[in-house]
């Protein structure tokens, strides 16, 4: 006879949108010790709250429409484990392209500047692959911009030249220099510094490998590796690093995968 959990994951019928985050709830049963996803590539533990195991996914925003799985591991203190795969439909999203010519000199950098922002972007490819195996939040997700109900730009493709660049990871939310920014949730601030394309960021470990980022602070207000409350002040909003203007860019990653934010918030983690 199935077990309750495995019903209520059926019945969940696991759907997301390509660029969203997926949370996985299931009810603890006598004797469960633990469980763990494995979704492409990566493996995450569930976390015991009360009487919910939950965890999260990202689906990145190139990841292929169609059926993928996650295998999900659960261990009894019996030392019985068993391993069930569960699809997981993957629905297609539109996202723009724009393509544009623009003369060499603007898109082609000094060696100085290529080799810092090659050594930056290996920074923070190493920062997203650490998975810290804990839950520092308890409460929802929040805008991190008071009012702010979404951004534009999430997924955006551009061509400069002919040559795609990677698409755009994160929302840009509007904002005027000096606008306060505040923490989406509770985490552990894991780099705040001055980086060649984003200026003044500041990126907020959430544990299970959930990371949020914000960029082009004109002026940076927490500590590398501080902990800050869900809601904290954590820098002003300006116009640092290659942009145009001021705004808030507000990124996800959930281990390499590129999410919108804004579906963090529909996320109802307790
Ligand atoms: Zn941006």
């Amino acid at each position: 006879m199935p077990d309750a959990g495995i019903l209520s994951l059926l019945l969940a019928s696991l759907a997301a949108s390509q660029g969203q985050a997926l949370e996985l709830t299931f009810p603890n049963e006598p004797g469960l010790t633990a469980i763990e996803a494995s979704w492409e590539g990566y493996k995450v533990p569930f976390m015991r709250r009360g009487d919910t195991w939950l965890t999260l996914i990202g689906v990145d925003l190139d990841t292929k429409a169609g059926e993928h799985a996650a295998e999900i591991t659960f261990h009894y203190a019996d030392g019985r484990a068993r391993t069930q795969r569960e699809p997981v439909t993957v629905n297609a999203q539109q996202f723009p392209t724009t393509e544009l010519k623009v003369e060499d000199k603007y898109v082609e950098l000094s060696p100085e500047d290529e080799a810092r922002a090659r050594a930056e972007g290996q920074e923070t490819a190493d920062i997203y692959a650490t998975l810290t195996p804990e839950m520092y939040w308890s409460e929802p997700f929040i805008s991190p911009i008071a009012g702010a109900k979404d951004g534009r730009n999430f997924g955006h493709r551009r061509v400069f030249n002919g040559q795609p660049r990677a698409p755009h990871g994160g929302a840009d939310l509007r904002a005027t220099t000096g606008t306060p920014v505040y923490a989406a949730n509770r985490g552990r601030v894991v780099l705040a510094k001055n980086l060649f394309y984003s200026g003044n960021a500041v990126f907020i470990d959430h544990g299970l490998g959930l990371y949020t980022t914000y960029l082009h602070f004109s002026e940076i207000k927490v500590e590398p590796g501080t902990v800050v409350e869900r809601g904290q002040l954590i820098g002003l909003a300006g116009a640092t690093g290659r942009v145009t203007g001021p705004h808030l860019h507000w990124g996800v990653r959930i281990v390499d995968a590129r999410v919108d934010p804004f579906s963090l918030l529909k996320i109802a983690a307790k």
